[in-house]
């Protein structure tokens, strides 16, 4: 996941607006979160493991004065969760140096690696993209360009170079990046609620293969990249990743969610009591449900919100255990028929859990219903699903799944209704790990930890 901010603005404190534009995509990634500022050309980033607040504090952020500035929080899919891989890094090349944050997996990382000049600071396939841009003498524009067209896979990028601020998206647009306005100055960042927070107004999509450029001269685009004729947002930003208030496209998250629930509630319908969500990305779409089927909604499950995303933790261990540490029922599931609508099942063991737990408060039946499709294969473009292994739905039926995770009945969106739901057609969007079909070839080692070697 990731989430990519950028600001140039000679006139506002760029740090302090970074910091805040962050927290609005502190769900994009919650395991390092750094800011990179350019003043006069001179580059100075700040970034460590962590949330945006535990990063940053009054004093590390008035240290950090510019005219441009990247924000970055990780959620790390290739390279460990350590410090030398938090972003925006830095790399010093051949030519320039260059502070880049990156959203997305390539999937012709290890090649890169192989080819850029080293050494490399970090295990990530991040710092490829910022070293083929370092060590290319030609202008700005035309080395961030020739680096553009040597990515394969997921590349959301923002970077400051040359007292320049500059993102682009790959030619397929796995992952979203807007344009807005703060005034007259530009504003980058992986979703237009970050546009909401700090006041800036919604430009435009940065499109796949594009290249903005903010300088002295002002805002100029390039299409470094011919689009790759079959678009590729992931569908997952839409039922699980994006922020509800985040427009993808000029689709709000949160009402193409409810449409999903609605589909959902007619396409699988269960004579219930109550309809509750998993919160909280569960949660527009159980309100869909609910409404369409007639049945009261109800919060059911209270659900701690300090303690972190537990599909965002990456051991299984703190999986298992941070479920217990975040979800309570209300007394009302007892003696109650409840229908639990919840975004995806990945693995299974926190839709295991949450319907044993509903089961122990005394729920009479628990019917689960999810707003998508069965998740049978892997994500080579940044976020990190499992492995096919892993995956409960992989090479199970849906009442093997059902059998498994504990509940009274199991049902699916199908895969179309889904895609209505978005209001996109298929070809604008990824829906591999759905389907098995992948818009670009796949790499034979996709191990997160497979540069730690190194
Ligand atoms: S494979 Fe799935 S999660 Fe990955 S980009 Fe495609 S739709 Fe999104």
């Amino acid at each position: 996941m990731c989430g990519v901010f950028g600001v140039r603005a000679p006139h506002r404190d760029v740090a302090r607006l970074t910091y805040f534009a962050l927290y609005a995509l502190q769900h994009r990634g919650q395991e390092s979160a750094g800011i990179a500022v350019s003043e006069d050309g001179r580059l100075t980033a700040l970034r460590d493991l962590g949330l945006v607040p535990q990063v940053f504090d009054e004093g590390s952020l008035s240290g950090l004065r510019g005219e441009l500035a990247i924000g970055h929080t990780r959620y790390s899919t290739t390279g460990g969760n350590d410090w030398s891989n938090a972003q925006p890094l830095l790399h010093h090349g051949r030519a320039r140096t260059v502070a880049l944050g990156h959203n997305g997996n390539l999937v012709n990382a290890e090649q890169l690696r192989d080819e850029v000049a080293k050494p490399l600071g970090s295990t990530s396939d991040s710092e490829v993209i910022a070293a083929l841009i370092a060590d290319d003498g030609r202008p700005l524009e035309d080395a961030v360009s020739a680096a553009m067209s040597r990515l394969e896979g997921a590349a959301t990028v923002v970077g400051l170079a040359d007292g320049k601020l500059f993102g682009f998206r790959d030619a397929h647009g796995f992952r979203p990046l807007v344009l807005g306005r703060l005034g007259d100055d530009p504003v980058l960042a992986s979703e237009s609620c970050a546009l909401d927070l700090i006041g800036a107004k919604f430009e435009r999509e940065v499109e796949p293969g594009e290249l903005v450029i903010a300088d002295d001269e002002g805002t100029h685009s390039l299409h470094a990249l011919a689009p790759s004729g079959h678009g590729a947002l992931c569908l997952f930003e839409f039922f699980y990743l994006a922020r509800p208030d985040t427009k993808l496209n000029g689709v709000e998250v949160h009402g193409a969610r409810v449409r999903m629930g609605e589909r959902l509630a007619a396409e699988a319908p269960a004579d219930a009591d109550l309809v509750l969500p998993i919160p909280d990305s569960g949660t527009p779409a159980a309100i869909g449900f609910a409404r369409a089927a007639g049945i009261p909604f109800s919060e059911g499950l209270i659900k701690n919100r300090y303690v972190g995303r537990t599909f965002i933790q990456p051991e299984q261990g703190m999986r298992e255990q941070g479920i217990r540490m975040k979800f309570n029922p209300l007394a009302e599931v007892e003696g109650k028929r409840l229908v639990v609508v919840d975004d995806s099942i990945v693995r299974g063991s926190t839709t295991r859990q949450i319907v044993q737990m509903l089961f122990d408060a005394g729920a009479a039946e628990v019917h689960v219903r999810i707003s998508s499709p069965p998740v049978v294969s892997p994500c080579y473009y940044g976020i990190d699903l499992a492995s096919e292994d892993e995956m409960i739905a992989a090479h199970s039926t849906v009442e093997e799944v059902r059998e498994a995770i504990g509940a009274t009945s199991l049902a699916y969106l199908s895969l179309e209704a889904l895609q209505e739901s978005t209001q996109h057609p298929p070809s604008a969007l990824c829906r591999a790990c759905l389907t098995r079909e992948y818009p670009t070839r796949t790499p034979a080692d996709a191990r997160k930890l497979r540069f730690e070697k190194v």
